[in-house]
This record gives C-alpha cells, structure tokens and sequence, in this order.
C-alpha cells in the first residue's frame, strides 16, 4: 500500500515561507535593526553561497543585536574572504564519485553498516559554517537515484540509510514517500536516518502528511535535528517537534562548536537541557570542519576541551553530546580524547 495518497504539496505554507525568506545579508541587516559598520554586507552582496534566512528563523534574532549568535550563523561576512591555511574545499573527501567512499553518484559510504544519500542540494537556510557548502552537486545528480539504489540493494551489509543534502525534508512528501517505498523494498535495509535542520527553521514543513509517512514507515526511524544555540528553540519548534516524537521517530540533536556563536558551557548546557524539554536527545557536538570561507568560526581543541569539561561537570550524562571531529578515511567518528568521570 502507497505511503501517501497522491496529492499536491505547492500549495503548502512551507513553500510561502521559503519564497518570501530572506537572500541577502543587506536584507536580513535591514530586517534585525543592525547597522553596524563593522558587518559590512557590500563586501559580499552575491556569495558564492548565496544568503538564504526564512523569516521566522530571523525573527528569533535579537533587534538591533549585531553579535545575536543566529545572526551570525547565516550572515555573509568579509571573513569568508580569508584565504586560511589548512581551510579547504572538500576537507571530509567526500567529492569522488567511483571511489569506495562514493559507490554511486549522491551516494557516500563512510562507516560499516551505513550509507548516506545526498538527496538534495538545497536547504531551507544557508549556515555560512556549513560543512558541504562547497560540495559540486551537480555531479552527484541522479534524480531517481536509480545507481545509487542499486548499489543499495547489491550491498547487504547495509542495513541504515541516512538521508541528507542539502536538507532531505525540502523533497516534497510525495517524492520522500516514493524514496522511503523503494528503501522498504530492500530486505536488508532496517534503519531510516533524516538529517534535517528544517524543524528549527522551517517549522512550517512539519506537515500532517509528512507526520503520518513517518508513522506508517515499516522503517526504524531517527531524526537527527540541527541546532546551535538555545535560542533558536521556541514554542513552535516545541509544537512540531513533540509530533514528530509521536509519529515515532527518535530524536536526535547535533551540534558544531562554532567561535562566537556557542563556545561557551553554559550556552550549550541551556541548549542540551532546552533540546531535552522538547523531547530531543543530545548526541553530537561537531568540530567545525576545516572547509573553505569558515575560518572564523573555528575553536581549537583546548578550547573545546576546556567547554566540555565544564558542561560534563554540570549536566547528567544522558544530556551530555559526545565531542567528536570528522576524520576522512576514519571508520567512525574521532571523540575527542577527554577523560569523562562517572556519575
Ligand atoms: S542546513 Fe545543514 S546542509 Fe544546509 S547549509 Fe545548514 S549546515 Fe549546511
């Protein structure tokens, strides 16, 4: 049986929301109150990564704030501009298609057991730190993802997908159905992953077809969020995110440690215990990847060390993400050497 009848998504809120969001850094200036000259927004009026901020993300900035941490995580900055050493374009090598990492096209195969499909390459918000802001999407386009399915099927020691992009949940719920119809059919896969930062900035999406697709899914399913900082949780990330804790998909949080934005403990502590009261589960805290316009975001290892100390001090274990960094070639993530006492 179909997981959803046939139906039209164009008309949703969420596709509103996005066409009105805002693209450029004069505009999100002009919309927070903040004319600091020091920001500079004419330095990078059209980036390579182009500005994109749905309004409703901007309206939990604070007015007139021009160090407001969510301000700074989707503003173009002349710091991008620094040509850093060690700061490149591809730093976790995932770019290679043909390769072990890169079996087929839109397909990475990193660790055992797992396999992540890059389903899209837009999201619903550009984070200027990101991770794969550079990555060529357009040589990984397949867009039935008809190669990077049969090399799904052809390896059965995978047995969990993980969704990503780009953010998977700009595929409308029809496509997401007709993807998650074809994973169901591959006997060995059990495990559905969705990497998605959309219930934080695009609440709107969160639709009742969405949430009964997640329901109905033979799947095991976990979502794994994004958010940063406390502040970018509100009653409206509360609402959507306890439906999607019933629609039964586990919660999961992940986080990057990024300079002037939450290295601090006691910003982190108020964000794992706020994600813990809207139902979600801490589970990592990111080094910011080497990549390429984001130097200025980066917090050496002491310095992180010394934030975690002081967040393991305070907060039970159960809330406590784990401090880990990306190592390519690696078979799974690199926790950072810190001695964590008991409870
Ligand atoms: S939502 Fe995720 S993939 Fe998209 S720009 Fe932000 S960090 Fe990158």
């Amino acid at each position: 049986m179909p997981l959803l009848p046939r139906s039209s998504s164009e008309n949703e809120p969420y596709r509103a929301a996005l066409r009105h969001a805002i693209r450029s850094s004069k505009a999100l200036l002009e919309f927070v109150g903040v004319k600091s000259p020091l920001l500079r927004p004419e330095v990078l009026q059209q980036p390579d990564f182009p500005v994109l901020v749905p309004r409703g993300f901007a309206s939990r900035m604070k007015y007139g704030d021009p160090g407001d941490p969510l301000l700074r995580q989707v503003l173009a900055m002349p710091a991008e501009l620094v040509d850093a050493p060690g700061f490149i374009k591809d730093p976790l090598a995932e770019t290679q298609t043909g390769t072990d990492v890169n079996p087929a096209p839109a397909l990475i195969k990193k660790y055992h057991g797992r396999a992540l499909l890059i389903t899209t390459s837009g999201c619903a918000i550009n984070c200027r730190y990101c991770f794969r802001r550079h990555f060529p999407y357009a040589e990984h386009r397949d867009q039935k993802h008809t190669q990077a399915l049969a090399a799904i099927s052809a390896d059965s020691s995978i047995s969990e997908i993980i969704l990503s992009g780009g953010d998977p949940l700009l595929l409308d719920d029809q496509a997401l159905a007709t993807l998650i119809e074809k994973f169901e059919a591959i006997p060995h896969l059990k495990r559905l992953r969705i990497h998605s930062r959309i219930p934080v900035v695009l609440p709107e999406r969160i639709t009742p077809q969405l949430l009964s697709l997640l329901k109905k899914t033979t799947l095991k399913t976990a979502l794994v969020i994004h958010a940063n900082h406390p502040n970018e949780l509100d009653n409206q990330t509360a609402r959507v995110l306890n439906d999607l804790k019933q629609a039964s998909a586990l919660l999961l949080n992940q986080s990057v440690l990024l300079r002037g934005i939450n290295d601090s403990a006691s910003v982190l502590i108020s964000l794992a215990e706020k994600l813990y009261d809207q139902s979600v589960q801490p589970y990592y805290l990111h080094m910011p990847d080497r990549v390429a316009g984001t130097s200025h975001f980066h917090v050496n290892d002491e310095e992180a060390k010394i934030i975690y100390g002081k967040m393991q001090a305070h907060l039970p274990g159960y809330l406590l993400p784990r401090l880990v960094r990306e190592i390519p070639g690696e078979n799974s993530k690199h926790l950072l050497d810190i001695q964590l006492k008991d409870e």
